[in-house]
């Protein structure tokens, strides 16, 4: 109808990451409102959030205690910045809090708006560290193929995915080595420990003709969530720091998405048994009640920066809302929440019961792998089981699936050729099973139609 809420959502609204023909043949979503991981449309119609948002509505989207916190900190102080040296006081006890519950001893918190600037400041940061050390030439950011960073012109170049050139990024000094995903990149008769080992001389050997007193930093997902779910081959972090370390170089661990408990530990890399240099956090941080990011820097970092900013006097960098005492009210009773509420505990708990509903679905001859960690997961689809031969990609098959869950009242997510999976932690064990049996009869449906 020409004045409904789906055709003044496509009259007024430049879609960002929309596959547009999809899009224009099922029509826009337009929601009002949600209850646990339920959202709803503006015709009443319920739909399962298997996604939880964009990976961060961990608490669903109506948790009462987070409401609550939200509405005491607008009646007590709606806003404030970080700058001069001037901050709120929740400010202050967040920044406590992340060191505390970070992996390391000391540390020193930085705020943003998102994950793609908590990433900005990083890079940022480690180029006012090369600029202060006398390293000026010390600037090139090292990440992954199918690695995701975020959308501003630094994030994005970060960013491994081929849709950057469709902006002239990435700029120059980005470089992408090798991405862990042993089912789609180990050679014929290579095991999977022969796979990382070989990622990780291809990491050395990227370095040595890079220059390694070019690198700035490496950064990594534990888990890559946009590039698809993609847990690392097995030994991947063992084997790529000790190479980083050789050289001096930071590994900063983009925590994202695994932050906060997602895969099962408070930290993506606490489950892959590493520790980073720094962890940049966002999303599930606040779990998605504001938005909020944060550079968290271990004892090392922090000093070096601090000391760097001592001897120029001050560290410019900073955003008007940095710090806003609302959103750090907020992941302060988040972090309570997801911590000490029986939620984390809910992951653990759950896993056992989406490894199985994955497997499951991944006994169909269309779905060539499923991979997750924790309450992340993924089944992608292939025409040729045998042979991982991807259907070809005008078909959208990924797309028709997601769109056929849509339709019967389940929002996950097509990223190529891949369905994702990210619930909400507060899932229970039948809205798991309702989001496996819809999950299981679109499957069924979009491949007999494309078979
Ligand atoms: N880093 C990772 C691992 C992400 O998954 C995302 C967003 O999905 C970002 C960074 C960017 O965060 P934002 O969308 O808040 O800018």
């Amino acid at each position: 109808a020409p004045n409904s809420w789906e055709s003044r959502a496509d009259a007024f609204s430049l879609y960002g990451f929309t596959d547009l023909p999809s899009v224009h043949r099922r029509g826009a979503v337009v929601l009002t409102h949600g209850t646990g991981p339920y959202v709803y449309d503006v015709h009443g119609r319920a739909y399962l959030d298997a996604n939880s948002g964009l990976w961060n509505m961990v608490a669903g989207f109506d948790h009462p205690g987070l409401i609550e916190a939200a509405k005491a900190q607008y009646d007590r102080f709606p806003g404030y910045h970080a700058f001069f040296g001037r901050m709120s006081d929740q400010t202050v006890m967040l920044s406590e809090k992340l060191v505390e519950v970070s992996p390391f001893d000391r540390g020193r918190v930085f705020y943003t708006n998102s994950g793609s600037e908590a990433n900005d400041t990083m890079v940022k940061i480690l180029w006012f560290l090369g600029a202060a050390e006398g390293h000026p030439e010390r600037r090139k950011i090292i990440t992954r193929v199918n690695s995701y960073h975020g959308v501003t012109a630094v994030s994005a170049s970060m960013t491994g995915k081929p849709y950057n050139s469709l902006f002239g990024l990435p700029l120059p000094g980005f470089i992408h080595v090798g991405c862990p995903h042993y089912w789609r990149f180990g050679q014929e008769g290579e095991s999977e420990a022969a796979f990382t080992q070989r990622l990780a001389r291809e990491l050395e050997a990227t370095i040595i003709k890079e220059g390694p007193e070019t690198i700035a930093g490496f950064f990594a997902e534990p888990v890559m969530g946009a590039g698809g779910v993609i847990p690392p081959s097995e030994g991947y972090f063992q084997a790529i720091q000790p190479v980083l370390k050789r050289y001096g170089i930071p590994l900063i661990a983009d925590e994202v998405i695994c932050g906060f408990g997602r895969t099962g530990n408070t930290w993506g890399c606490q489950t892959y048994d590493f520790v980073p240099d720094a962890i940049i956090s966002s999303k599930n941080i606040t779990a998605g009640f504001f938005p909020m990011g944060a550079v968290i820097l271990g004892a090392e970092l922090s000093d070096r920066v601090q000391a760097a900013a001592e001897a120029v006097e001050e560290f410019p960098h900073g955003f008007t809302a940095s710090g806003h005492p609302v959103g750090c009210a907020i992941a302060l009773k988040a972090i309570d929440v997801v911590m000490n509420e029986g939620l984390a505990e809910n992951v653990k708990r759950l896993t056992p019961k989406f490894e199985a509903g994955l497997a499951h679905l991944a006994e169909h001859p269309n779905i060539g792998e499923w991979r997750g960690k924790g309450l992340m997961g993924a089944l992608e689809a292939v025409k040729d089981k045998a042979t991982k031969t991807p259907f070809p990609g005008d078909l959208s098959v990924s797309e028709r699936i997601a769109n056929t869950c849509t339709d019967h009242g389940l929002i996950c997510r097509p990223l190529g050729q891949s369905i994702v999976l990210c619930p909400p932690f507060i899932m229970t064990e039948a809205q798991m099973d309702e989001m496996f049996d819809k999950l299981g009869a679109a499957l069924k449906q979009v491949f007999a139609e494309v078979a």
